[in-house]
């Protein structure tokens, strides 16, 4: 088992055959990571937040849930969670993220464009990546529906494992938004295993 490290503010995209496990480690804590999945046979199905949050019955996304397709199957379980915060509301940041919610003028990294970027060579187009699987993103919610990004409670070693329940493209960042990650940037690491 080899641990691959995704540098500050990049992104990877990799092969997860079915049964495979891969495990995300936030190593220095308090690091955002975005997470999408393809059908690796048809890229047509992808991860669905909508669908996830619903059968699921819970916004609260973690160990022994399971992550769903727009066609409604299941294509990965969580089966460890050390931290449990993990956010599946809110869409990558984006370069209009930084623009529209930060009044920030030039060019800023960003989960969308990292995921675009390592996604190319897999034949999917910016337009076909969903909203990802926010590992260890701290959103929180009020009675009135407001929302707050806080930063991570993740500390150094926590880790989230998945369990590929079909063959899948993965598609993983470590984030580049300052208010989700507490104002830092760290790597995120993770390993593939059987
Ligand atoms: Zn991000």
């Amino acid at each position: 088992m080899m641990a691959i490290t995704i540098e500050k503010q990049s992104g990877k995209a990799f092969i997860l055959k079915k049964n495979q496990k891969l495990k995300v480690i936030d190593s220095e804590g308090g690091q955002v990571s975005d997470l999408v999945l393809f059908n690796s046979q048809d890229i047509r199905e992808k991860l669905s937040s909508g669908k996830t949050l619903d059968f699921e019955e819970t916004i609260l996304i973690s160990k022994g849930n399971f992550l769903w397709s727009n066609r409604s199957s299941k294509m990965a379980k969580i089966v460890e969670d050390t931290n449990g915060r993990n956010d599946f509301l809110l869409a990558p940041c984006s370069p209009e993220t930084f623009k529209i919610m930060y009044n920030f003028e030039g060019y800023h990294p960003s989960c969308f464009e990292n995921l675009a970027v390592n996604l190319k060579p897999f034949g999917i187009a910016p337009d076909d990546i969903p909203n990802a699987f926010n590992i260890f993103m701290n959103v929180q919610f009020q009675m009135d529906g407001k929302l707050t990004v806080n930063a991570p409670n993740s500390k150094a070693g926590d880790y989230l494992v998945l369990e590929a329940l079909m063959d899948l493209i993965v598609g993983i960042t470590a984030c580049s938004a300052e208010d989700s990650n507490g104002g830092t940037f760290k790597p995120i690491v993770y390993e593939v295993y059987d």
